[in-house]
């Protein structure tokens, strides 16, 4: 099985490549994800800032399950809750206090619950079986590598193995899943990042250049800038185009007013390539006050566009299963 990255508003772990998004609430505060393999649900995971005093992480499980076995009685449903299973290592997630308890009634599932002492984030990591698969496999190797704050001043989003790692002042201002076009747009005072990648890079590159696709695919964000100049370089191991364009003279604009007058006088750079691995098209950009603003190029250095098992920004592949005896299948 093949894994990759999920990330979300800072919450990240390892997930096998089959597991995707399928549902999304809140924001960095707090929130929620749910990823499926297309036929049940597989991941969910909680998370929520607190301030002040915070209950210990026993306490959070304590109520967590009371209102599990509550609504399971209600339904006439039996269950039964194995607490403090040691499923991962004792010392791991050294920053957070944490448990493991699974629970079995129709279906299992594996909970982490846990409580940071870096963020002060509380969260709940469930991972569900499926039939009678021994999900403690997966779990482990979950739960072992989550992390929920920035690292590095960083932050890793995941989705649909598009892996990147962000600055972590970026907020995220939008995000569009579509089959074939996912994109992330992010915002940090007056800068702005966006990540954009396009399926079935064959069809979209027939009959046309990769510097066309762009300046079509674009053209609506293009429309603050002066026409932009492009240079031929290649970014992770694929052929490329470095963009670059300043923004429009001032007797081109239309005479009424644009409600956006910031990204009047910004400049825009981007690099966008096409990955023959995932036959895939990629447009990191970025727009800044600041004429040479590099942001667009650190950002597109991490990106995972066909090596979704490593995490970006550093030399740690998803850990194989061996450290967890009996757990984990052979690996990848
Ligand atoms: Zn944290
Ligand atoms: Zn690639």
């Amino acid at each position: 099985m093949k894994w990759t990255w999920f990330g979300w508003q800072g919450l990240s772990f390892p997930v096998p490549e089959e597991w995707n998004l399928g549902k999304i609430t809140g924001d960095a505060r707090s929130g929620s994800v749910r990823l499926d393999d297309g036929e049940v649900v597989r991941v969910e995971a909680e998370w929520r800032e607190l301030e002040g005093r915070v209950p210990g992480v026993t306490t959070l499980v304590d109520r967590y399950v009371e209102k599990l076995t509550k609504r399971a009685s209600k339904s006439g449903a039996r269950i039964e809750v194995k607490r403090r299973v040691q499923l991962i290592p004792e010392g791991s997630l050294p920053d957070k206090d944490w448990e493991v308890f699974v629970w079995r009634g129709e279906a299992r599932a594996y909970n982490l619950a846990w409580r940071c002492r870096t963020c002060g984030r509380i969260g709940l990591l469930r991972v569900f079986a499926k039939g009678s698969e021994d999900i403690g496999r997966y779990a482990g190797r979950i739960f072992s590598n989550l992390e929920d704050h920035p690292t590095e001043g960083r932050r890793l989003w995941g989705i649909y193995g598009m892996v990147l790692m962000v600055p972590e002042g970026f907020k995220l201002e939008e995000h569009s899943l579509r089959t074939g076009h996912i994109r992330l747009a992010f915002k940090e005072g007056g800068r702005t990042l966006t990540v954009d990648r396009v399926s079935l890079a064959d069809i979209m590159l027939r009959g046309r250049t990769l510097k066309d696709w762009f300046l079509d695919f674009f053209d609506k964000s293009l429309r603050d800038f002066e026409r932009p100049s492009f240079e031929g370089t290649s970014f992770l191991g694929h052929p490329g185009l470095r963009v670059f364009a300043p923004p429009k003279k001032l007797w081109k604009r239309p005479f009424f007013p644009t409600f956006d007058r910031v990204r009047r006088s910004l400049f825009l750079r981007g690099c966008i390539w096409r990955c023959d691995d995932t036959n895939t098209l990629w447009a990191v950009m970025a727009t800044s006050k600041e004429r040479d603003d590099l942001l667009a190029e650190e950002v597109t250095k991490d990106v995972s566009c066909h090596k979704s098992s490593h995490k970006p920004g550093s030399d740690a592949q998803v850990p194989s299963g061996s450290q967890f005896p009996g757990q984990m299948g052979a690996g990848r």
